[in-house]
């Protein structure tokens, strides 16, 4: 349930995935009381940010990393719900760069145990989609309309640091929000052929990444509740990409600040 915006939020213990350091260091930005903890060669950030303690960490590339460091979040450092953002190939006809994805369901792409279980099962779960927590992903979904329509009304994000200039030079209009399904391997996809082969073999999916689907089963494991945003920074084809220290720094970390940030107060 969402609280009234009046209303004091009880405090949470939240977990935080960055994919990339200079989105987490927007978030250590808004932590000034943060501590670090170094476990298993990686750094973990404890601080407040809107009065709930917060865990930022970078989540390490890839279905392991992802793996580790979630399951670390939840049984070293309590938390009681994962939140993951970074960036995405867009894969969807309707998905464009400079868009977000919110994870509604997640599959591994990569997952092929045949002839013991069907293609894409996780075996032993017996499924091989993972829903992501409907009301945490609505929260994102809600909030992030919100920081990108503050773009289209004002070319300027409530975070400040989100400009139509820097979008125009990167070529991309106004981005919108989708929810769907989102699939995850230990691959980067930039082809053509590639992405086109997770579309004909996974239709439903809207964007390509690295970990979502890896959270999203240790999250299910320990049964702690978890959302996926991804700002999509390719198309996952041979097109060269827009200029992507220019994106993370200019869309990919601004967006990903002010939805935390607006998501955190509304939590
Ligand atoms: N293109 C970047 C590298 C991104 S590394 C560069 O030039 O530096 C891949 C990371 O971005 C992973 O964490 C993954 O989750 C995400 N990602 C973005 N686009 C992707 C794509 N097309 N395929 C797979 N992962 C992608």
């Amino acid at each position: 349930m969402n609280n009234e915006a009046n209303a004091t939020p009880a405090p949470r213990r939240i977990g935080i995935l960055a994919a990339m350091p200079e989105e987490l260091q927007t978030f250590l930005d808004e932590m000034p009381d943060e501590h670090q903890v170094e476990l298993a060669g990686r750094t973990f950030w404890v601080g407040h940010w809107h009065g709930h303690v917060v865990i930022a960490v970078l989540s390490g590339i890839g279905k392991v990393a992802a793996a580790v460091t979630t399951s670390l979040l939840i049984n070293r450092f309590h938390a009681a719900e994962i939140w993951f953002t970074g960036v995405a190939g867009g894969l969807g006809s309707e998905v464009r760069v400079g868009d977000v994805v919110v994870a509604d369901e997640l599959v591994q792409h990569d997952m092929d145990a045949r002839p013991l279980f069907p293609r894409y099962e996780l075996p032993g779960k017996g499924v091989s989609i993972l829903r992501a927590h409907s009301e945490l992903s609505d929260l994102a979904v809600e909030t992030t309309q919100a920081v990108l329509s503050t773009v289209s009304r004002h070319g300027q994000a409530e975070a400040g640091a989100l400009s139509r200039k820097d979008l125009d030079d990167l070529g991309i209009g106004l981005p919108s929000v989708h929810r769907g399904l989102v699939a995850s391997g230990d691959q980067f996809i930039g082809s053509v052929r590639a992405s086109q082969a997770i579309r004909d073999a996974i239709p439903a999916t809207l964007a390509v990444e690295m970990e979502g689907a890896a959270v999203a089963q240790v999250c299910h494991d320990f049964g702690v509740p978890f959302t996926i945003i991804r700002s999509i920074s390719d198309r996952a084809d041979d097109a060269a990409h827009v200029d992507f220290q220019r994106f993370i720094r200019a869309v990919a970390s601004p967006v990903s600040h002010a939805v935390v940030d607006a998501m955190l107060r509304r939590r």
